[in-house]
């Protein structure tokens, strides 16, 4: 194992820190996937943690590890998704102030969902450099400690928790497929699963345009993406120019990167919902496509990652609803 100034140590005393912040989130087992794809297949299901996505982990561990001057002064970061309500979410069970810097056009839900948390909302920036800027400024301004959404040794470790839970209850997991966006998910589990058993294979899935962390490995150097909607919305974005950690870790510790498509996408998010009568996000649902489109090599004991359950409600519906006419015809 390469030294990546993160060990599996740190991952279990990350474990034990965010204990009373996590839920233990349950591992279904699917004999419907694993007859498509010829595995034994286990769902982590992440969907129903704590603000409904596993970015709770990372964020509980960061800001539990912030000093008593650092937690007094509070923290800030960029986000109108999943991480953004678990930082809000943390900090207010913390009792630490959070400021959550979020676009001119992110929707007024978006917005009072943070709010709801507990976070105060600093909506500003015509785009995303615009927005980032302001949250710099105020970052500065306040002396408040910013929250990376993956590329923060804390991060990782805590998102990492994840497999430990799985690898204790399921010792014989050989596999692990996972959604890979910026890397702090996919590089946290790595570690951990091979730091525990070298032989485990680890399978990142990312959708199939603008897959920042795919094309980035397959160019040897961080390469910047342009922004296409995808179902699997809370995977787009770029793993930053001055990438320091989850680049280097996903691209020694990952043993295969695959794409899905968005219909692909979307029929993982029905089968999760008809078969598991599980709500899962797009980007929650791409291990699951990757399985049953047998997109990469499984072993026999499989563990997929099911990351998270914010979508709206109408969309799934109209997913739905094309699903089952699809079935009739
Ligand atoms: C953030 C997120 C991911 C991707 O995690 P990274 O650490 O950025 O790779 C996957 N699924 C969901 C639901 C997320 O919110």
């Amino acid at each position: 194992m390469p030294n990546f100034d993160l060990t599996l140590s740190d991952i279990f005393q990350a474990h034990k820190r965010i204990q009373p912040i996590i839920t233990h989130t349950p591992v279904l087992e699917s004999g419907a996937a694993g007859k498509i794809a010829g595995t034994q297949v286990y769902l982590k299901l992440e969907n129903a943690q704590q603000t409904t996505s596993f970015k709770i982990r990372g964020a509980a561990n960061k800001l539990l590890s912030l000093s008593d001057a650092e937690r007094s002064k509070g923290v800030i970061t960029t986000s109108s998704g999943n991480h953004g309500k678990a930082v809000a979410y943390v900090a207010s069970r913390l009792g630490i102030r959070a400021v959550v810097g979020l676009g001119l056009h992110v929707p007024a839900n978006k917005v009072r969902s943070i709010q709801g948390y507990g976070a105060e909302a600093l909506v500003t920036g015509e785009n995303w450099e615009e927005t980032s800027e302001q949250v710099e400024k105020v970052r500065k301004e306040r002396g408040l400690t910013y929250i990376d959404p993956f590329d923060d040794p804390q991060i990782i470790a805590g998102q990492g928790t994840l497999a430990l839970e799985a690898l204790q209850r399921y010792p014989q997991i050989d596999t692990i497929v996972t959604p890979l966006s910026g890397g702090g998910l996919a590089g946290g589990i790595a570690l951990a699963a091979k730091s525990i058993n070298p032989r485990i294979r680890v399978i990142g899935v990312s959708q199939q345009d603008g897959a920042a962390m795919y094309l980035s490995i397959r160019a040897g150097r961080v390469v910047d993406v342009t922004e296409t909607p995808s179902l699997a919305d809370a995977l787009l974005g770029g793993i930053g120019q001055n990438n320091r950690y989850t680049f280097e870790i996903c691209r020694a510790l990952l043993d295969e990167t695959v794409l899905v498509s968005e219909d692909e996408i979307a029929q993982a998010m029905a089968f999760m919902l008809e078969e598991h009568h599980q709500v899962v996000e797009g980007a929650g649902a791409v291990g699951v496509a990757a399985l049953l489109n047998r997109r990469a090599t499984f072993g026999s004991h499989t563990l997929v990652v099911v990351s998270g359950g914010s979508v709206d409600i109408a969309l799934l519906m109209k997913i739905m609803q094309k699903h089952l006419s699809g079935e009739q015809s």
